[in-house]
């Protein structure tokens, strides 16, 4: 490094640190034992995200991990199946909970960039044969983390909706970035949000808060979930310290994702032109992966001139915008790669 400049860091939105907006409107939380139902910034922002997407309830869990297994502990039993995307976090980033929590076995369905179709889930569903895991679950994350931010298409989506409806299986969104799909694509949230029967919002992510997430959906679907989250050591105190958070991003940090969404199309294109990168997924929203030869010796690269990449698994290196870069540096990363 060896230089003045601020680095630049392009890992993840997860990076991102409190505001002093965010941190004044966390010091002056009017809290409670959230436990005994008594926080009243912790009931605020389950009901404000709830109210947001349509569904009758939220709960705040302290990671996306906890609101995805609990949603999924609560959807599925013992020995059934989930349906899932080779790419989903849920599967790959999750420590093996769908299987250690749940008990369930899991179907991956390949698609492209963490997509896949409604065709694709209906050959996947089993018969009623005992032979057979009960197919009981499926699990979409828009936008897709390993799929490069891809937004899925709203006509899939409804599609799938039709053959979970028609066969019995619920719809889980793994919705970490769900409000980065909304802002690209500029969705109408609770029409969007209708066809889950449970939503994970993340706001640890480019919402910029330092830790919490929300499940949404139906009141009984939460009110299991509750317990859930009580088992699995969830339950947190004056967590409305923590909630603030999440409401002052939900004011003030959505509408901004688009200036992310329009720092990674100018990062694309300076990478098209960037002499060791062979391919470039197409970003849709705050996340650009490309393909190198040698990851470790661009992501060196990257680093002596202040800017940190993250790599993502053989070939691929990503890079993602957020709240904590601005165009100053965006410039400063063109540069680089027009001189790796
Ligand atoms: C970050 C993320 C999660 C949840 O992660 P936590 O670190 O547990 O909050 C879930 N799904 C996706 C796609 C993510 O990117």
């Amino acid at each position: 490094m060896g230089t003045t400049t601020t680095t630049i860091d392009l890992r993840s939105d997860t990076l991102t640190k409190p505001t002093a907006g965010m941190l004044h409107a966390m010091a002056h939380a009017e809290v409670g034992d959230d436990v005994w139902g008594e926080d009243p910034t912790v009931s605020a922002l389950e009901a404000r995200m709830a109210e947001r997407f349509g569904h009758e309830a939220g709960l705040f869990c302290p990671s996306g991990t906890m609101t995805n297994q609990i949603a999924i502990r609560v959807h599925v039993a013992d020995g059934d199946e989930v349906i899932c995307s080779t790419e989903a976090h849920v599967y790959n980033y999750e420590g093996g909970a769908i299987a250690a929590t749940s008990g369930a076995s899991v179907r991956l369905l390949a698609g492209d960039r963490g997509r896949f179709t409604a065709n694709d889930v209906e050959a996947a569903i089993h018969g009623d044969d005992p032979h057979y895991p009960r197919s009981r679950l499926v699990v979409v994350e828009d936008t897709s983390n390993r799929g490069g931010g891809a937004c899925w298409e709203s006509a899939e989506l409804d599609r799938i909706r039709g053959v979970c409806g028609a066969k019995g299986l619920a719809l889980h969104l793994d919705g970490a970035r769900v409000f980065n799909r909304l802002v690209a694509k500029g969705d109408d949230p609770v029409a969007y949000a209708k066809r889950f029967d449970s939503i994970s919002v993340c706001l640890s992510k480019g919402l910029g808060a330092p830790v919490g997430s929300v499940l949404l959906g139906g009141r009984a679907f939460i009110h299991a979930a509750c317990r859930v989250r009580k088992r699995l050591g969830g339950g947190m105190r004056q967590a409305g310290y923590l909630a603030a958070c999440g409401l002052y991003a939900l004011e003030h940090h959505v509408e901004r994702l688009a200036e992310d969404h329009a720092r990674t199309q100018r990062l694309a294109r300076a990478l098209r032109e960037a002499r060791p990168v062979k391919s470039v997924l197409a970003p849709e929203t705050n996340i650009v992966i490309f393909e190198v030869d040698d990851v470790v010796a661009v992501l060196e690269r990257l680093k002596s001139q202040g800017i940190l990449a993250s790599g993502m698994g053989p070939g691929r290196v990503r890079f993602v915008t957020h709240l904590g870069v601005d165009d100053a540096m965006i410039a400063r990363v063109e540069a680089a790669l027009a001189s790796l």
